[in-house]
């Protein structure tokens, strides 16, 4: 029912049914992650494909509907599944599709795309880390912050203490409509990013202040939410507990939070420059 009520959630399922027609399960009555993830998030483990060219077996869809997939995982009640099927989908594979010779793509990319080979990204080694920079993050966190704060809405509004509701309690319903209104704020960096690319515009800049922000909000979002769920908020049949702990990466990988800056600094014509050698 929720689902029929997000006009984002909508726009995803119209898309997809203009495309693929009616074999393409995100429906309503028959909805995906309501009865084919969810109920099985602890257990399934694979891995889909859906943007990439034909040729390679792709459906050669631009990349807002890499953004409208992503968002609509960010509905998995966990973190894990969702950033398996993103490392596949956006981050190991992109390069290969971009620059791969024909013989590589047709080795790796096309096994990738029908489900028979499992990419991985390798970035970590003892003397690399932060220093890679990957342009690309999963964008399923927007929704699933979105979710955590309902779901703490949920909450807060049944449990009472001293005979009222902790919700009603203005310093708790005042900080989840900044919340609220932050991630409205990501959204529309995301989106305009998005639109840009398609273009075929440079969003470096753009794309780096955007995972910036995910991962501060990220952490706000974790913080403020696991307050107010109180000693429940530890345990792990919670959301917003596994949230609390998953999210913590978007800082760290896929570039640190002060790679982003540095970026960001460097598109700023702000970073010193290297000291002249004469
Ligand atoms: C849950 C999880 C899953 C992961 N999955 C994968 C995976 O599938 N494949 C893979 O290859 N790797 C993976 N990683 C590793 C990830 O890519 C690295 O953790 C990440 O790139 C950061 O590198 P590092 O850990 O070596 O930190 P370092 O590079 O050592 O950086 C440590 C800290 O130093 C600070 N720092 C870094 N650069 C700067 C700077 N320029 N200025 C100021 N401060 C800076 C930041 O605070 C940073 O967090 C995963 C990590 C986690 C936690």
């Amino acid at each position: 029912a929720k689902h029929s009520e997000n006009p984002r959630g909508n726009l995803v399922q119209s898309a997809f049914h203009q495309t693929l027609g009616d074999e393409f399960t995100f429906q309503q009555d028959n909805n995906l992650k309501h009865k084919e993830i969810n109920p099985y998030v602890d257990q399934w483990v694979g891995v889909c494909v859906y943007v990439y060219c034909a040729e390679y077996g792709g459906l050669g869809l631009d990349f807002s509907y890499s953004i409208a997939v992503s968002e609509e995982l960010g509905n998995i009640r966990c973190g894990g599944i969702p950033m398996a099927i993103g490392v596949q989908t956006d981050m190991a594979t992109p390069a290969l599709a971009r620059f791969g010779s024909e013989e590589l793509k047709k080795e790796f990319l096309l096994p990738s795309i029908t489900g028979d080979k499992v990419a991985c990204l390798g970035v970590s080694e003892v003397g690399a880390g932060s220093d890679v920079a990957i342009c690309g993050e999963c964008f399923f966190t927007v929704t699933m912050r979105d979710n955590i704060i309902q779901d703490t809405i949920q909450y807060t509004r049944q449990r009472k203490i001293f005979k009222m509701s902790v919700l009603y309690h203005q310093s708790v319903h005042v900080r989840l409509a900044e919340l609220e209104t932050e991630i409205e704020l990501l959204h529309s960096l995301l989106y305009r990013s998005t639109a840009l690319y398609i273009k075929g515009n440079d969003v470096t800049k753009l794309a780096s202040m955007a995972k910036l922000k995910a991962g501060h909000l990220s952490r706000e979002v974790g913080d403020s939410c696991l307050q107010y769920w109180g000693g429940m908020g530890f345990s792990s049949d919670v959301l917003v507990s596994r949230f609390y702990r998953g999210a913590r990466l978007l800082s760290i990988g896929g570039g640190a939070d002060e790679v982003m800056l540095s970026i960001i600094c460097k598109y700023m014509d702000t970073l010193p420059k290297a000291p002249d050698k004469n």
